[in-house]
């Protein structure tokens, strides 16, 4: 019998732990083991990896990705309700997941993996999670937002509403293009795994969701984010106007004509390499 299968299932630990969903804390669970690993295989080989998984709930995705070999887990939920699930879960998996109670948005991801003696430098470590939509973009930016590139991370799949799923995936002219698309093709390669329908979750949310895998470019175009969020924000802030009206404050007309972009282009228009050339002769022009 593997450890999975001496844990008690998922609606019968939601019932002995008084787990109902609360729908602030974005609470859409997933309870059917086939979707939780197919989730897991999303990441990839985790044979050896630490994963970091934000919000385990009652453990659903947690358990597979411990049967899918995971070296460890450690799993940040800010409803303490769950720890006595992720308690036991823990037990049966030999002590390889560690459940931490808090915020996600407040914690300090890196501190928490070094404080559990995780080597950032030179352990393998993936980021897994069905992410609470209220918080899945400031959450997935921050990781994508790291001072040190390559990050500590080599691989995340991460589960979002489809519509912030194709924000990220975007390229240039998808409907989906924007500030986050542009940020995340800058420094990573995604690509959305599988579609997952509302009925695949305990309470379905109102929306179909998606698995994104993403991995960082080793080598991203040398660019300040800073300056490159400039960018982004004056062009798609007024997304509907021209590049030389939108991006009037940043110099417009001649900055456009400087780079060799044609100023009457709108912001839909322009790849990620686009406004990387912008950005880096907005930081030339600054010296
Ligand atoms: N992983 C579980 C699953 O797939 O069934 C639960 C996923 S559910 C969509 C999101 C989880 O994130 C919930 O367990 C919720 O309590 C937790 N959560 C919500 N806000 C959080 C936060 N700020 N920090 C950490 N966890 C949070």
């Amino acid at each position: 019998m593997s450890h999975i299968d001496t844990l008690p299932p998922l609606r019968e630990v939601i019932q002995k732990h008084g787990l109902a969903a609360k729908k602030a804390l974005g609470q859409n669970f997933l309870l059917d083991l086939n979707i939780t690993m197919k989730v897991a295989r999303a990441a990839g080989d985790l044979e050896g990896v630490t994963v970091l998984e934000v919000g385990p709930g009652p453990g659903g995705l947690t358990r597979s990705l411990l049967a899918s070999g995971a070296k460890r887990v450690i799993a940040i939920e800010r409803d303490e309700r769950c720890l006595p699930a992720l308690h036991e879960i823990s037990d049966a998996f030999d002590g390889r997941l560690t459940a931490i109670s808090g915020d996600a948005l407040e914690l300090d991801h890196k501190k928490i993996l070094q404080d559990n003696g995780v080597d950032l430098e030179n352990d393998r470590i993936k980021i897994v999670a069905n992410l609470p939509y209220n918080i899945a973009t400031p959450l997935f930016t921050d990781w994508i937002s790291e001072s040190q590139w390559p990050p500590y991370w080599e691989g995340m799949a991460l589960m979002f509403q489809k519509e912030v799923a194709q924000r990220i995936v975007a390229n240039q002219e998808d409907k989906a293009w924007g500030r986050l698309g542009v940020l995340s093709n800058w420094r990573t390669n995604s690509d959305i795994a599988f579609d997952l329908p509302p009925q695949a979750f305990t309470p379905p949310p109102k929306v179909t969701s998606a698995v994104v895998m993403v991995s960082p470019k080793p080598e991203p175009l040398v660019v300040k984010q800073k300056t490159l969020e400039q960018v982004t924000q004056a062009a798609f802030g007024q997304r509907r106007k021209m590049l030389r009206q939108s991006m009037k404050a940043l110099g417009g007309e001649d900055l456009l004509n400087a780079v060799g972009i044609k100023p009457t282009l709108r912001a839909e228009e322009l790849s990620m390499e686009d406004f990387v050339s912008i950005a880096q002769f907005m930081e030339q022009r600054a010296k």
